[in-house]
């Protein structure tokens, strides 16, 4: 079959830390390129990975916090800086194209006077956004994608992200805490790259604050009962919040999910076959 890769951009969370990167993955499907989330770093990853910086025109954000897109504006202006044309397209929930006009109107000093020095010109740094709903947005050259509402309440809408080539499919849940349509949108897939809250109450987590938090993710049980559930065939860790100890979110998961498991790092690379 064509190409069908994952690269793990940066497996890290709002906690600044030397070797995990903001949550970022790169999906690579045939000759297409899709980034999907944008933590701090994404560029920087980017180019670790040996991918052309150039070559990134597609963005999927799982939400709005800005831990899934401090790293947006570097993706998206740097890139132009060094000849990057033609759309630069992105996709999330309601909020999106918002956002992304405010960006256009924050950087706009740089987009205007870039093309005086540079040989560059402003329409290429042009973003075309959209607030997508829940189900098949994109479906062009053989590759499917699917966003689902998950639960991150009260951070609402939250989406995952299904993506299917050649037979084959990976889902990202975003930040999610226990919900069906996870299940229900992860069914016998070949991997699913999730996020998990390692924090133990009364143990590592104490305050409000840590608790209010930890909800927001899955716990490693809970997280297990959805492998489980879904009977997917691979699941990685890619988004470890809130004190995660990384033995002690493997045996909690075994509790409840015997089937593979792997934790993620930076970039980490996945062939999907
Ligand atoms: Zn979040």
């Amino acid at each position: 079959m064509n190409k069908f890769n994952i690269t793990l951009l940066g497996t890290g969370t709002p906690r600044l830390q030397a070797d995990r990167y903001g949550p970022s993955s790169l999906v690579e499907a045939g000759d297409e390129k899709f980034i999907i989330d944008c933590g701090r770093g994404t560029l920087q990853r980017v180019f670790e990975s040996g991918t052309p910086i150039t070559s990134i025109g597609k963005v999927l954000l799982t939400h709005l916090h800005s831990d899934h897109t401090v790293g947006f504006p570097d993706l998206w202006l740097t890139p132009w800086a060094f000849e990057r044309k033609g759309d630069f397209q992105v996709w999330g929930p309601a909020g999106t194209e918002d956002m992304m006009a405010k960006l256009e109107a924050a950087f706009a000093f740089d987009i205007e006077t870039r093309p005086l020095h540079d040989g560059i010109e402003a329409k290429d740094a042009a973003i075309c956004a959209e607030d997508i709903r829940p189900g098949v947005f994109y479906d062009r050259k053989g590759i499917k994608i699917t966003a689902f509402e998950v639960d991150h309440s009260p951070v609402n809408p939250a989406y995952g992200y299904r993506v299917d080539y050649e037979g084959k499919s990976v889902v990202f849940s975003g930040d999610t805490n226990y919900c069906e349509s996870l299940i229900e949108h992860s069914r016998d897939v070949d991997i699913l790259f999730c996020n998990v809250s390692g924090g133990r109450e009364n143990i590592t987590i104490h305050s409000e604050r840590d608790k209010s938090i930890m909800k927001l993710h899955l716990m490693p049980e809970d997280a297990g009962r959805i492998f489980d559930k879904a009977n997917i065939k691979l699941a990685v860790y890619i988004h470890m919040v809130q004190h995660s100890d990384i033995i002690d979110i493997i045996d909690r998961t075994r509790q409840t999910y015997q089937g593979p498991l792997k934790i993620g790092n930076d970039l980490m690379v996945f062939e999907v076959e």
